[in-house]
């Protein structure tokens, strides 16, 4: 299998995506030859995300950026709600070129769909997103409603995968209609300790690993700062899965679109998800038993008993970040991360940054720690010295 790695040049337009912009790239041409789109897309009030249809570049605007919840089958058309795999199929029949963007179980279902009803499935072309598996609706929905209410105002513009650094870390932005703006990092969130903590049951099993889409798309952690591929702002990795994956790589626009073949073992290397299941959280049930009788602050509150915002010492703290991904992190993370909601981790040593840790957990540079203000960070060194020079560099930043 042949990997790539590649981002828009233009820096707006890879800050919009969640990687590099590679799926919307290729949408953006099928749309020029004439396709239908499909792809997920936020409700109208954001309290959920459902299956959409783009013909026009405009409409391409809200596929972009991953929807970590998940999404609605079912797409309205002339008022009525239909199927999203029965209305790209009547497109097929029509004669139409069709671009299905979606997850593994999405990309299985339409494809064994298609198959059942006998359609021609030459226009048929598909993007499969790597997959570390969905939360539940009422995750998003409690949260979109938990900050309308902290902000008096109604959501307008929602994203988890909001760049205000660069690619990492990940932020949540939630725009709202008196012009206020809530930003906030993902994993320190409420949002995001459920992502990695309550994800859907079929998703720690998931039965869609044989990868049925013709290119899969994902986020290149493996991509650091010196290697030619890489790009502050994201890069998305591209595994071409068969012919027709070819075919829509082809579709990028070279003059717009940097790309370039990446080691395939390499990148597969930070990218687990390809072969196995997220681990099960072993308090799943609990946390689905208060988030359904609390709500989603009170979950997050039991689980992670120091959450955001807290006070250390009489202070406000915006993040607690742990420093070390070594043998201690090891040790004591199940612990620590029931003790607190943790928003990063970070090493000194690089060849663990983009690496997944336990829990899902993505090892970043200390660079990250540039220009953050109230933070906690807890040193999971097991080695006395190592731990006083990380201290040390702590009070020089
Ligand atoms: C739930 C989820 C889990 C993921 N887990 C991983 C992971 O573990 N490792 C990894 O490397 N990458 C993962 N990804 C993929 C990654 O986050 C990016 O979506 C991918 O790199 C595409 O980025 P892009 O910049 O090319 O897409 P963009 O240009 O941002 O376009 C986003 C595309 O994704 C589609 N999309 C977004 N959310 C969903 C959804 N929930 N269901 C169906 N289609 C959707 C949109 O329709 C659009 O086509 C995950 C994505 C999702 C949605
Ligand atoms: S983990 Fe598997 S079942 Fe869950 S959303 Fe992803 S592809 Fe679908």
């Amino acid at each position: 299998m042949d990997a790539y790695a590649g981002y828009y040049f233009e820096g707006k337009k890879v800050k919009e995506s969640s990687s590099g912009g590679a799926a919307t790239a290729i949408a953006e041409e099928v749309i020029k030859r004439g396709g239908i789109v499909y792809g997920a897309a936020y409700s109208k009030d954001f309290y959920s995300a459902t299956y959409e249809r783009a013909e026009n570049e405009d409409e391409l605007q809200k596929f972009k950026g991953s929807k970590y919840v998940y999404v609605n089958k079912v797409l309205i058309k002339d008022g009525e709600a239909v199927s999203v795999y029965k209305d790209a199929i009547s497109e097929l029949n029509h004669g139409r070129t069709i671009l299905f963007t979606g997850l593994g179980c999405d990309i299985t279902a339409l494809k064994i769909f298609a198959e059942k009803e006998g359609v021609d499935t030459d226009k048929l072309f598909t993007i499969e997103l790597l997959c570390d598996g969905v939360t539940n609706e009422i995750v998003h929905q409690e949260y979109v409603s938990n900050i309308e209410k902290i902000y008096d105002s109604k959501v307008i513009a929602f994203s988890v995968r909001y760049k205000k650094e660069g690619w990492i870390p990940l932020y949540i932005y939630a725009g709202f209609e008196n012009g206020k703006e809530h930003i906030q990092p993902f994993y320190g969130s409420d949002y995001g300790f459920a992502f990695l903590n309550y994800k859907r049951k079929c998703c720690y099993d998931c039965k869609f690993k044989e990868h049925r889409g013709d290119l899969m798309v994902a986020d290149y952690w493996g991509c650091r700062p010196g290697m030619d591929e890489y790009n502050q702002n994201g890069v998305s990795l591209i595994f071409v899965q068969n012919e027709k994956g070819n075919k829509l790589l082809d579709y990028l626009n070279r003059k717009q679109f940097f790309l370039k073949r990446t080691n395939t073992d390499y990148a597969l290397y930070y990218s687990p998800r390809y072969y196995t299941s997220h681990e099960r959280y072993p308090q799943w049930y609990t946390f689905d038993k208060i988030i359904r009788e609390k709500g989603l602050r009170e979950a997050v509150k039991k689980c992670a008993a120091i959450t955001m915002p807290e006070r250390f010492n009489g202070k406000k703290i915006n993040e607690i970040i742990l420093w070390g991904a070594g043998k201690c992190f090891h040790q004591y993370i199940s612990v620590l991360r029931e003790m607190f909601l943790i928003s990063c981790v970070i090493d000194s040593n690089e060849n663990n940054w983009g690496k997944e840790l336990e829990f899902g957990i993505i090892c970043q540079s200390p660079d990250v720690l540039k220009d953050k203000k109230n933070i906690v960070v807890l040193i999971t060194i097991q080695n006395i010295s190592s731990a006083f020079q990380v201290a040390n560099k702590l009070l020089d930043m």
